[in-house]
């Protein structure tokens, strides 16, 4: 994916142990888990609930081109996840909308 960079590999257990984060959801660490780097400058394990926001941010400017329409997504996850939930998803919408603005001009 654009803009993701795979982290460096390091030597030693507690590097292994840092380039294998563990999941957000069941805390294993997953065969395919590494460190990404998001446009913003984090690192952050691609099983991470901030990389699982961030790819949902890009999928929704893919899938839904209107602004009316990625409104209304973020309605249902409102509905659906309540305030921290559509905060967390605009928020990173709002994050990759500026880069892409600040990138154009
Ligand atoms: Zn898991």
């Amino acid at each position: 994916m654009r803009g993701l960079l795979p982290e460096k590999a390091g030597e030693g257990e507690e590097v292994v142990h840092v380039l294998r984060p563990s999941c957000f959801a069941c805390g294993k660490v997953h065969r395919w888990a590494r460190l990404v780097r998001l446009p913003n400058g984090r690192t952050v394990g691609n099983y991470s609930d901030e990389y699982r926001v961030y790819c949902e941010a890009k999928w929704v400017f893919r899938k839904f081109r209107s602004k009316r329409t990625r409104q209304l997504y973020l309605q249902e996850v409102a509905n659906v996840r309540g305030q921290a939930g559509y905060d967390k998803l605009y928020n990173a919408m709002l994050d990759i909308w500026r880069r892409k603005v600040a990138n154009d001009s």
